[in-house]
């Protein structure tokens, strides 16, 4: 018997089995894919998020961020600092770092594609895979996660819907341009019904997330940012490198908790990339899930993840909404151009908690 498998070997899997294995626990985890994983992802740590993997020992290679810039399409510019810096590390920077620390720390991290609902044997009090026990599993297979759906089974609720039939399903594509980053600040630029993140993440490498509710090409996207696609579109493609997506973001979870199986991540719930805040509240929750653990009181999770992400569930979904139609949209800018306090304010709250 162990006291843990994770399924995901994700930020959140990867930081869940590392604090679990801090406080005693046996763990093992297992990902679908072998060795160093990349991801569509803006790639932006924020503040809070990097000190939360320094505290882990991990600290990877990237470039210093220095706050937000909120950019209209008529060129005005809001912006927010970071109080303490946040860093853009690549995607692969950052698993390569967090799997070092899991497999220097002996925790097993094994490549195999489970399938949930058909292998794992659920149990009132432990889960079986493969005639071995494990006391909990924890589900940090991401988005899409298909642990979710064994805390499903048997309960007349679907766990996962869409939060609002009116509400806009948002999808993401990032891509890499080989180009010396003109700021440290994360640039979001707002064109027609999609948004530009733009993250440096190293001396000679920028990051370009676009967020929308259309789902179309990359090369498509950028005609709708204007004179910042026009200029995108123009880099030869030999500087960009390939594009990775995701989506639709939004994923509503009614339940985080079902006898010994949880979920942590990604597949706890998640709402939109606009706040840039996924790696961070998966680090925060995977300490707090363990703490659940370690106390032999799992039924507290799900009070503990309300309490830990309520912030960030209300502000990023008033902001995918404000963003979702035009005039409201133009509210939004107008509001973070004439007033830079509140913006700060905001963004501070958000980024650095
Ligand atoms: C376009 C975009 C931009 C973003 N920008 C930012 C940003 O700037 N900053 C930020 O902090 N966050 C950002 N995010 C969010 C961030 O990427 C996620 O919140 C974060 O990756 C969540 O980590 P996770 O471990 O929960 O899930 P994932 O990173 O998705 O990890 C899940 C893991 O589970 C594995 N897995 C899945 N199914 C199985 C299975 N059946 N068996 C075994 N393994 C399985 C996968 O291989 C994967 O390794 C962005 C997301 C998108 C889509």
């Amino acid at each position: 018997m162990t006291d843990l498998l994770v399924v995901g070997g994700g930020p959140a899997g990867l930081a869940t089995a590392l604090a679990a294995h801090r406080a005693g626990l046996s763990v093992e985890v297992l990902d679908r894919r072998p060795g160093v994983v990349d991801k569509a992802c803006g790639e932006g740590l924020m503040p809070g998020g990097l000190a939360r993997l320094q505290a882990l020992g991990i600290d990877p290679d990237g470039h210093a961020l220095t706050g937000i810039d909120y950019v209209t399409p008529a060129g005005r510019r809001a912006r927010a600092s970071f109080s303490a810096p946040g860093r853009g590390v690549r995607r692969t920077v950052l698993h390569a770092a967090m799997r070092e620390a899991v497999l220097s720390a002996g925790i097993p991290l094994r490549h195999r594609r489970l399938d949930p609902v058909r292998e794992l044997d659920v149990r009132a009090d432990h889960v079986r895979l493969d005639g071995v026990s494990h006391r909990w599993v924890v589900g940090a297979d991401g988005l899409h996660s298909r642990v979710r759906e064994l805390v499903a089974v048997g309960r007349a609720r679907v766990v996962t819907r869409p939060p609002l039939a009116a509400r806009p399903r948002r999808y993401g594509l990032r891509a890499h341009l080989r180009v010396a980053p003109w700021t440290s600040q994360v640039e979001v630029h707002f064109g027609q019904g999609v948004e530009a993140y733009l993250t440096p993440v190293a001396a000679d490498q920028l990051g370009v997330a676009l967020l929308s509710s259309r789902r179309a090409p990359f090369a498509d996207q950028l005609t709708r940012l204007g004179d910042l696609g026009r200029w995108f579109a123009a880099q030869p493609a030999t500087q960009w490198g390939p594009v990775a997506g995701a989506g639709p973001l939004w994923q509503t979870v009614s339940r985080r908790v079902d006898g010994p199986v949880l979920l942590v991540g990604d597949a706890a719930g998640y709402v939109d990339a606009l706040t840039g805040e996924g790696v961070s509240l998966a680090l925060v929750q995977a300490t707090a899930l363990v703490e659940c653990l370690v106390t032999d009181r799992p039924g507290d999770w799900e009070r503990r993840w309300t309490r830990l992400t309520a912030a960030h569930r209300i502000a990023t979904g008033g902001l995918v909404a404000a963003v979702s139609t035009a005039p409201t949209r133009a509210a939004l800018l107008g509001a973070a151009t004439t007033w830079p306090a509140a913006f700060q304010r905001v963004v501070g709250a958000l980024a650095e908690a």
